[in-house]
């Protein structure tokens, strides 16, 4: 039988980062040896069923060099390219609106999703689950709502912007394209990113009010610059912070 458990633990660096504390992921199972892995959530040991606490921190003291390049080097990574780190419990935290979302699971929480509002920037979301369930789930499940809110928001703001404009939209599509904001048919039809739900409202109303005036002119002359222009004064500022942040990875 394989068991597995699984915690959190700390403990204190040795030499002169003595005030630096570690902390890392224990999961014992049927292996032999101590074994170290750094991966997105950090430091993970893992160690025969019966190992000592006094002999896994022997080889923590011993690989702490190794250990803290591989963690510095995970944390230049990740800072380059933000992630999502999928945890069930306690909760996982993603960039929304400009500001932060907390994903945590309730046993009772309402299948579509409960939004509470946490403070200036932050948000909370209960989604149904348990300690049970999987990241992939939690990821799963996540991605629906998220489709949703973005559906249902991205409507309101075409709503908002196409009369400003003196267009008639027809339909909204979301797409998650790594390299696509959106798209507009001369029909009417409008594509635009769900992941675009990662950004500030005016970064995000720029690319409604991008699509909605090539309902006008399906090319970026003057002509159609102007028409963006008038709705979103400050389109230069807002595009380019569009380009200067990528939208992290589901
Ligand atoms: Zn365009």
């Amino acid at each position: 039988m394989a068991s597995t458990a699984l915690a959190l633990h700390h403990m204190q660096l040795p030499g002169s980062t003595a005030s630096a504390t570690l902390t890392y992921t224990l999961v014992r199972s049927q292996r032999r040896t101590i074994g170290l892995e750094v991966g997105s959530n950090g430091l993970t040991v893992r160690a025969p069923l019966r190992a000592s606490h006094s002999a896994i921190e022997r080889v923590l003291h011993d690989k702490a060099r190794w250990i803290a390049d591989k963690l510095q080097h995970m944390q230049q990574r990740q800072a380059a390219q933000p992630r999502i780190v999928w945890q069930p419990q306690p909760h996982t935290d993603l960039p929304y609106l400009g500001g932060r979302l907390r994903l945590q699971l309730h046993p009772a929480a309402p299948c579509h999703g409960a939004v509470l509002a946490v403070g200036p920037g932050q948000w909370a979301v209960h989604l149904p689950g348990s300690a049970h369930t999987s990241a992939s789930d939690l990821r799963a499940q996540a991605w629906a709502w998220w489709l949703r809110q973005a559906h249902q928001l991205f409507s309101e703001r075409l709503q908002h912007y196409a009369p400003l404009l003196g267009v008639r939209w027809l339909s909204l599509r979301l797409s998650s394209a790594r390299t696509r904001w959106g798209s507009a048919h001369s029909d009417g039809r409008i594509m635009l990113n769900a992941k675009l739900l990662h950004y500030r409202l005016p970064v995000l109303d720029y690319v409604v009010a991008h699509e909605l005036a090539h309902l006008h002119e399906m090319n970026h002359s003057p002509r159609f610059w102007a028409w963006v222009a008038q709705v979103c004064p400050d389109h230069l500022a807002l595009r380019a912070e569009l380009r200067a942040h990528a939208a992290p990875q589901w």
